[in-house]
């Protein structure tokens, strides 16, 4: 790790994301330089940051999904083209009719799918037949994994498909995901008992709206702990395990406490609108 004050904010690459993306994830920087990550983020101010920032976590840099969700194929070509790879999308159909278009098919080779929503049984084969399907981020019970697992297997991919598994840290009713005393024994599960898939992370949303004058928001300090368990019982490695966490309004904390993959939507391509989508069978979660 460094211990210096850590490099400058990359420098905007000729071919970087456009201005809108490059606000989005710097390499986490270790808490022990002056003027690191942490002094004033974003618009986030000041933070308690020795209180924050963890000690003796991997350092990665995060992965930035672009959740296209509502939004059409071109601006999903758009941030294509200017070098983003990764995309998220919450419903199955949408994920299917967009990953399926011709364009993206043809002008996005290497795009990468992840699945953010929370996915019915009913639904598996669908997603499963995603082009270009990357990461189902949203496992949340053992009979969803076997079944993704049966119907990745029947699909006779070469690669695991990469999975992680969805915790509802914060215990709404409203968020799906796994309570969390019941992570370590589905990722067991996972890991043993299907082998098509590959365990890649624990991915929460957490609550919203957290006030970071009160500290770190207890939802993310749940996962790393969680990760923790997991890698002990399980003898895993803890770079090996990544933490999906952070969205529009707190991915700046999120990477801060550890975060390796944001999910960002409306920072990058603007507020959604779904005053035209009251198509039924399409509830938001
Ligand atoms: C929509 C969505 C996001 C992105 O939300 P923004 O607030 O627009 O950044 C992230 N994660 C999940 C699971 C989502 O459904």
């Amino acid at each position: 790790m460094e211990t210096g004050p850590g490099p400058p904010r990359d420098p905007p690459r000729p071919n970087g994301p456009p201005v809108s993306l490059r606000r989005v994830p710097r390499p986490w920087q270790p808490a022990n330089g002056a003027g690191g990550l942490g002094d004033n983020v974003g618009g986030l101010g000041p933070l308690p940051l020795t209180s924050l920032l963890p000690q003796g976590l991997p350092d990665v840099q995060p992965r930035l999904v672009a959740v296209s969700k509502t939004k059409p194929a071109e601006m999903v070509m758009d941030a294509y083209s200017h070098g983003q790879r990764s995309f998220g999308e919450n419903y199955v159909q949408e994920l299917l009719e967009k990953a399926s278009d011709s364009r993206i098919l043809s002008s996005c080779p290497e795009i990468k799918w992840h699945f953010i929503g929370h996915l019915q049984k009913n639904n598996v084969n669908k997603l499963i037949a995603v082009p270009n399907l990357f990461m189902l981020e949203t496992v949340d019970s053992v009979k969803l994994a076997d079944r993704v697992n049966s119907s990745w297997q029947k699909k006779g991919s070469p690669q695991r498909l990469k999975v992680m598994v969805q915790v509802n840290t914060s215990g709404e009713d409203s968020k799906h995901g796994l309570p969390p005393r019941d992570t370590a024994a589905a990722v067991e599960h996972v890991i043993n008992k299907c082998p098509s898939l590959e365990f890649v992370g624990l991915m929460t949303i957490g609550s919203v709206g957290h006030d970071l004058s009160k500290g770190p928001n207890p939802d993310f300090q749940v996962l790393l702990s969680l990760r923790q368990e997991v890698c002990e019982k399980l003898n895993l490695p803890i770079e090996k395990v990544e933490l999906s966490m952070g969205m529009s309004t707190d991915f700046q904390h999120a990477i801060e406490v550890g975060s390796t993959n944001v999910r960002i939507g409306s920072t990058i391509f603007g507020e959604r609108d779904y005053s035209n989508k009251a198509d039924g069978g399409k509830a938001p979660g």
